[in-house]
C-alpha cells in the first residue's frame, strides 16, 4: 500500500538534507489523504522530490524520520535497524558480558530509531515507545528483535504507559510481549541490582550513569559519601565497593529508598556502612553537617521544556551551592544535569556561580557525559542530554 504524502513549504527541506530526523508542523505545506496517528508517511519537497519517510503524529514534531531512502518499513527494515544497533554494542564490547549485562540497545535518534528506547537487563529487554508510531509498530519490533537476538533475550517487557502521548491512541496496558520472567536481577560491572520494570522510572534503572558510577568507585576509598537523588542506589553500591567509610543515600521517594536498601543488601549483606533516608534534597542539604568528602548530586530533569530553563538553572545553582558550601576540604563533588534543554555551557555556568557563592577554591577534574551505548547522532545534537562535572573543592 502506498504511503500517504506530505509536502513541505519551499526551503523547509534544508534540515532534512542535513539528516535531521524531525519535521516540525510549521514546515508542512499540505498533507495528502488522512494519515492515522503513527502511520508511515512519505515527505516531499515543494519541488515534489522525495526527501524522507517516517512516523506521522499530530503535534509540534509531525514526522519522525525513519529513513532518508524510499523503502518499505517492513520486517526487513526493523531487522536492519536493530541489527545495526546491536552491532555497535557488540563492537564496543557491551553485549554478551556476563558481569556487565545491562546496556542500552536502542537510543532513539542515536540509533536512527526516533521514538524508541530499548534497554537490556540480563535476559530481558525493556522497550519504551516515545511516539505513537513506535507504539503502533511494537509487535513488528518485537518480532525483529527476537530474530536478531535469539536466545540472548528471553523476555521483552513493554513499558510505555507514561511515554506514549496518550490522547492520540487508545492505550493497551504495559506488559510482556515475549516471555514473562520474574527474575529481575541484572549486573553492572559485577554489581547486582533489581530492575523494577513494572513500576520503576524510565525502563527501571538509570543505565546512563554506568561509566560515571565506575569513575566514582575510583574516588571512594576512605571517604564519607552522600548519594543525593539515589533512586535505586547505583552510585551507593559503587562507593561501597570502592572502600568508602560510610555511604548515605537520600531520595524523596520512599519507594526509591526501599529499592536502594534492597540493592545494597544484594551486594553487601549486613554492611553497616550504608544508611538511606527518604527526605527532600534541599531539606537534607540544609540540615546536614560537614561530614561528607564525596557527594553525588544527580537530580531529575529540572527543565523538561525550554520555558522552564530559567527556573531549572536556579535550581542547579541552589543545589550545588549547598553542596559546595558544606563539602569537607579536599572533597569531591559529582554533579549532574540530565535536562536535555539545559546546555553544557549553561549548566557549567550555574555550577560556576554556585562555586563563586561559596567563595571556595574549586577545580574541575572531569567533564562527564552519557556513555557510548547512548550515542548521539551527529545530525541530531539534541540527543546529547547528560552533563556532569567532577569538582575538587579545597
Ligand atoms: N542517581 C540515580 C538516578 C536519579 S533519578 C541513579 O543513578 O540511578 C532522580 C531521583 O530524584 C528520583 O529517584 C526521584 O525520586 C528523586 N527526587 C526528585 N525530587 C527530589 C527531591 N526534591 N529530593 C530528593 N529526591 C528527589
Amino acid at each position: 500500500m502506498p504511503y500517504n504524502k506530505i509536502y513541505l513549504k519551499p526551503g523547509k527541506e534544508e534540515s532534512l538534507k542535513r539528516f535531521h530526523p524531525w519535521i516540525f508542523s510549521g514546515a508542512i505545506a499540505r498533507i495528502d489523504g488522512k494519515p492515522d496517528e503513527g502511520e508511515v508517511v512519505e515527505v516531499y519537497t515543494s519541488e515534489k522530490e522525495f526527501i524522507a519517510e517516517g512516523h506521522f503524529q499530530t503535534g509540534s514534531i509531525t514526522v519522525r524520520v525513519l529513513s532518508f531512502k524510499q523503502e518499505p518499513i517492513d520486517h526487513e527494515f526493523w531487522k536492519r535497524r536493530l541489527s545495526a544497533a546491536y552491532d555497535v554494542r557488540k563492537r564496543i564490547g557491551l553485549a554478551a558480558d556476563p558481569v556487565n549485562n545491562t546496556y542500552r540497545l536502542v537510543h532513539g535518534e542515536g540509533d536512527h530509531l526516533s521514538g524508541l528506547v530499548i534497554d537490556v537487563y540480563a535476559g530481558t529487554a525493556v522497550m519504551q515507545a516515545h511516539s505513537v508510531g513506535m507504539h503502533i509498530y511494537r509487535m513488528a519490533i518485537v518480532e525483529a528483535l527476537s530474530e536478531i537476538m535469539g536466545d540472548q533475550i528471553e523476555n521483552i517487557y513493554y513499558k510505555s504507559e507514561t511515554t506514549v502521548p496518550f490522547k492520540a491512541v487508545p492505550f493497551s496496558e504495559d506488559g510482556f510481549l515475549k516471555g514473562g520472567s520474574t527474575d529481575n536481577i541484572a549486573q553492572e560491572y559485577g554489581l547486582k541490582f533489581h530492575v523494577d520494570w513494572l513500576k520503576g522510572q524510565k525502563t527501571g534503572f538509570f543505565v546512563d550513569q554506568r561509566e560515571n558510577r565506575a569513575l566514582l568507585e575510583r574516588y571512594s576509598n576512605g571517604r564519607s559519601a552522600l548519594n543525593m537523588f539515589c533512586y535505586t542506589g547505583g552510585f551507593s553500591f559503587y562507593a561501597m565497593r570502592g572502600g568508602a567509610k560510610l555511604v548515605h543515600s537520600v531520595d524523596s521517594s520512599a519507594k526509591a529508598i526501599e529499592l536502594t536498601n534492597n540493592n545494597v543488601e544484594l551486594n553487601f549483606p549486613g554492611d553497616e556502612r550504608h544508611t538511606a533516608y527518604a527526605e527532600d534534597a534541599f531539606r537534607y542539604l540544609d540540615r546536614m553537617g560537614d561530614q561528607y568528602d564525596l557527594i553525588v548530586l544527580d537530580p531529575p530533569a529540572f527543565a523538561k521544556h525550554r520555558k522552564a530553563i530559567r527556573n531549572a538553572l536556579q535550581g542547579y545553582r541552589r543545589l550545588n551551592a549547598k553542596a559546595i558550601e558544606k563539602i569537607k576540604p579536599g572533597g569531591i563533588l559529582f554533579t549532574f544535569s540530565c535536562s536535555q534543554v539545559v546546555s553544557k555551557d549553561d549548566f557549567r555556568a550555574a555550577v560556576f556561580t554556585a562555586a563563586a557563592m561559596s567563595g571556595r577554591s574549586v577545580r574541575i577534574l572531569h567533564q562527564l557525559t552519557q556513555p557510548a551505548d547512548h550515542p548521539v547522532n551527529i545530525y541530531h545534537p539534541e540527543g546529547e542530554y547528560l552533563k556532569g562535572l567532577v569538582l575538587y573543592v579545597e
